[in-house]
């Protein structure tokens, strides 16, 4: 077995009781390496910038389900709209009118999650919960009919300390139900995942209720850049 498929194997059965989905985030890696993650069963892989996920996808079997995982920019949507399984980092009103507009043109419903600021750290994108409320909340959101709203991504200060990012993954956990209970239900909002944990911290994720987590370094080693 490769050094890549034992990876995944040994991070899959240690998360087996939480029925969470395992993507392999494979930014800056190699196509080699994703096909072989792909040939060992590996079906959900994240990237982070459009073109290097767009030309993976162009190379790389179509039985493969690609998250954006990064900051997306208005001007790139209409590149991946076309076959991206989640888009989970959508961090602005303007983003998500651009993708239900691009999706509307091509007739498809694209699946995405609302990136909360969960995280100390200012440079970190994101709703705060008051914004998303009344974003979800707005006559306009109704009028989306070309995206669906999944669930929330959100991603911890860059810290050891594990208290501080259960105190934050916890938040996001909250306000995921608090969606759920306050709001319910809509055409285009299904409140299912909740994408937090990340190679470092995914145990602590998994225990605050993650659904979904992107885990790179832990599969594919180390990166030689962002
Ligand atoms: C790179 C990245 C990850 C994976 O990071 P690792 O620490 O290598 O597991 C997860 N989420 C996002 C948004 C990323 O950009």
């Amino acid at each position: 077995m490769s050094k890549i498929t034992e990876n995944i194997s040994t991070i899959s059965k240690e998360i087996a009781s939480y029925k969470a989905t395992l993507i392999a985030v494979s930014k800056t890696k190699p196509i080699e390496d994703l096909q072989e993650a792909f040939d060992g069963g590996q079906i959900h892989f994240g990237e982070n910038k459009v073109q290097e996920m767009v030309s993976k996808f162009e190379t790389l079997p179509k039985a493969i389900k690609w998250h954006m995982i990064g900051h997306l920019q208005r001007n790139k949507v209409k590149q991946i709209v076309p076959f991206v399984h989640l888009i989970h980092g959508v961090d602005s009103e303007r983003l998500l009118l651009a993708i239900d507009k691009e999706a509307k043109k091509i007739n498809r419903q694209v699946h995405c999650l609302l990136q909360v600021h969960i995280a100390k750290e200012e440079s970190k994108f994101g709703f705060d919960v008051d914004e998303l409320m009344e974003l979800i909340k707005s006559a306009q959101f109704e009028e989306l009919k070309h995206i669906k709203i999944v669930g929330l991504m959100g991603m911890a200060t860059n810290t050891k300390n594990k208290e501080v990012i259960k105190g934050e993954f916890t938040q996001l956990k909250e306000t995921f139900e608090k969606i759920k209970t306050e709001i319910g239900e809509k055409d285009n909002l299904d409140m299912k995942e909740v994408s937090m944990g990340m190679s470092g911290d995914y145990m602590v994720a998994l225990k605050c209720g993650s659904t979904m987590i992107r885990v790179g370094s832990a599969i594919f080693g180390e990166r030689n850049y962002a």
